[in-house]
């Protein structure tokens, strides 16, 4: 049992689109009640699983800053972001950065590749000479396996798509963050390149100490890298604990039905075929109070429609699951 301040820690984040006064288009809960905690040491992959549609990317804005919880807070070394300011905003910054699924919009098709590092280089204000500033470069190029000569000088559309992937993720290197959010960063490109980018990534987990909130609907890579998983269903943790025994022994009856519904022997397979595409807005707005899964629940009782079930505890290491076939 630790007391070490955490490096992340989100208290039971909440958010709604629409409804409003002057919105048209109905009320979404996008993420309800959400919560997890980033040790700051060790570094962990935590990865975050569902359909689209279930809320990740919410998730993912909200730890950027991007968007306002409706509810809920998030506190970064024991401080609530929406309060930092000065260096301690900065830091935060600089610290928490950011690798989505297809960067081309985060390029500016204007400029050459190089003037992404530039631009780093000189937020990071290290006072680096022209050459050792060409080393730095270099050096995060080759954690991601590429060389200055292939890349800098070419404009975005000019790269392959696995290219940029592998640029954003040197870029975000550079930065010596202590998280990286990683918005489906490998759901865009192929299996080699796939095996690829998720070594670097656990490469910079043990040798760097950087941490990752991987966001997928792609269960298997969760399988081949996550340290924890937390497993959303329309904004809602169905199931969280280490990543081996949510997948091995799931518990929430969605998660079983993902993992049981394909007749494949390998339960990493099974998951990346259930949750491609299925994405089931129709049903969101069937249960009003109580759990989400009813509709689609095959051991459903009538408790189940009065009241959202919390998470109970279940065999793993805290695994937990919201489902009222666990209240003791
Ligand atoms: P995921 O990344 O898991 O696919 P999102 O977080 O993008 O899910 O979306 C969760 C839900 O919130 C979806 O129903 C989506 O339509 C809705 N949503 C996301 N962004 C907005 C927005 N800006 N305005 C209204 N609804 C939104
Ligand atoms: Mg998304």
């Amino acid at each position: 049992m630790t007391t070490a301040t955490p490096l992340l820690e989100i208290r039971n984040a909440t958010k709604v689109y629409g409804g409003g006064f002057l919105q048209s288009g109905s009320r979404v809960v996008a993420l309800q009640n959400f919560s997890m905690t980033i040790p700051e040491k060790p570094a962990v992959i935590t990865t975050i699983a569902g359909e689209s549609g279930s809320g990740k990317t919410t998730l993912a804005n909200a730890i950027l800053g991007f968007i306002n919880l409706t509810a809920g807070q998030i506190f970064y070394r024991g401080q609530d972001i929406t309060t930092l300011t000065g260096q301690d905003a900065t830091n935060y910054r600089r610290e928490v950065q950011a690798v989505f699924q297809d960067p081309y919009e985060v390029y500016n098709p204007f400029y050459r590749v190089k003037h992404i590092y530039d631009m780093v280089i000189a937020h990071l204000d290290l006072g680096y000479t022209k050459s050792q500033a060409r080393e730095v470069i270099e050096q995060s190029l080759r954690v991601v396996g590429l060389r200055g000569e292939e890349v800098l000088e070419k404009y975005p559309h000019q790269l392959s798509g696995g290219q940029r992937q592998r640029v954003m993720v040197a870029r975000a290197y550079m930065m010596n963050p202590k998280l990286i959010i990683a918005d489906e960063p490998v759901s865009a490109v192929d299996a080699s390149l796939r095996a690829m980018i998720l070594d670097v990534m656990l490469k910079l987990r043990d040798d760097l100490g950087v941490s990752f909130l991987y966001i997928t609907h792609d269960l298997s890579t969760a399988y081949q890298i996550g340290d924890d998983i937390f497993v959303l269903y329309q904004g809602s943790i169905a199931e969280r604990g280490r990543t081996v025994d949510v997948i091995e022994r799931p518990h929430h009856p969605y998660v079983q039905m993902l993992i049981n519904s394909v007749p494949v022997p390998d339960p990493a397979v099974k998951w990346g075929a259930v949750l491609e595409g299925v994405a089931d807005e129709s049903l969101r707005a069937t249960v009003e109070s109580g759990c989400r899964f009813y509709p689609r629940c095959p051991s459903r009782m009538d408790r189940c429609l009065q009241a959202m079930p919390p998470l109970y505890a279940v065999d793993g290491h805290e695994q937990q699951a919201a489902c009222y076939l666990y209240h003791k």
